[in-house]
């Protein structure tokens, strides 16, 4: 049987930190804050904000959450990001994405001061994991699949890594993350030909194509260590990975459960970086 490589106890060890660096930053009379700007009332980002907003509570950092109608134009939008920009008090701020269609999300990206970008969205920070240079902010989701291989001490030294997936927000950070750490890195995507042979060959996969129970026993050998990113809905509404667990835990080596793994991982990430942000600004 595989081990399950559950994220709630590299949460509790990465929220531990924090609320060490909080209580001492209270002491120096610096109120640990995060700015959350929403525009409009997605349910999705309600839902996340809701989980950080407990999570702030949880670890001593002020959550304050700034919502803004759903029609604000760009110029509204960046005048307001460049409040939040030049507001002493607000250390991280997080915009929550896809933003409205109507907005110039690449405008926005820009505009976000980079020193406070908690979640990787201005390209001066992204630029920075594709140069290995690991003074900016990681987008979170990659980080905390990091955070897990490292947590369970994964070698990654020379490890065949395959990450089927190739977005800007998954796939290309974490493939960067990845061969920063010395290992071989294959990309994969819907493309690729026989991704079974190539998955079989690695010793991490990491998954993150959001279709439910994708992969079976096929794709793995005992030697696998499978970190599943997806987030689907199965057949009857449950949250459920890219990874059909039931049957590649009795395959696999090691496999990070889905919800309870890599999600459960990335809002401690996410805070982590608000006192990263704090560090900056000094
Ligand atoms: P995305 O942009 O749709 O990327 C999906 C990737 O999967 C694409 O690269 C796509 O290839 C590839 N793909 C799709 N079908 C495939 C197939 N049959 N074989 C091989 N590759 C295939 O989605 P995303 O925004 O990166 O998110 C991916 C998943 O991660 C979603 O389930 C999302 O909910 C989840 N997610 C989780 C977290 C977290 O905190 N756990 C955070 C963010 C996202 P092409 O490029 O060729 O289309």
């Amino acid at each position: 049987m595989a081990n399950i490589l559950k994220g709630k106890v590299v949460a509790d060890s990465i929220k531990e930190n924090i609320k060490e660096n909080v209580l001492k930053l209270k002491a120096e009379g610096i109120s640990p804050t995060l700015g959350i700007l929403r525009v409009g009332k997605n349910p999705d980002d309600i839902a996340y904000e809701r989980s950080i907003l407990k999570n702030c509570e949880n670890v001593g950092i002020n959550g304050v959450v700034y919502e803004v109608k759903e029609d604000i134009t760009t110029e509204e939008l960046v005048n307001k990001l460049n409040i939040l920009n030049n507001d002493a008090n607000i250390h991280g701020i997080l915009i929550f994405r896809p933003l409205p269609k109507h907005i110039d999300e690449k405008l926005i990206s820009n505009t976000i001061n980079p020193l406070k970008d908690v979640d990787c969205m201005n390209p001066l920070n992204l630029e920075k994991i594709f140069e290995g240079n690991t003074d900016g902010f990681a987008p979170c989701t990659p980080k905390a699949a990091m955070k897990i291989l490292e947590y369970y001490d994964i070698p990654l030294e020379g490890a065949n890594a395959v990450v089927v997936n190739r977005s800007m927000v998954v796939g290309k950070p974490l493939s960067m993350m990845l061969l920063s750490k010395n290992a071989t890195v294959t990309i994969c995507h819907s493309r690729t030909k026989n991704l079974s042979k190539l998955t079989n060959e690695a010793d991490i996969v990491v998954t993150a194509l959001g279709r439910a129970k994708f992969f079976d026993e096929e794709y793995f050998n005992e030697n696998s260590t499978v970190i599943d990113v997806g987030i689907s809905l199965d057949e009857q509404g449950k949250i459920c990975g890219d990874v059909n667990t039931e049957i590649v835990s009795n395959i696999a080596k090691n496999v990070t459960p889905v919800p309870g793994g890599v999600g459960s991982v990335t809002t401690s990430i996410l805070l982590s970086h608000v006192i990263v942000a704090i560090n900056n600004l000094k």
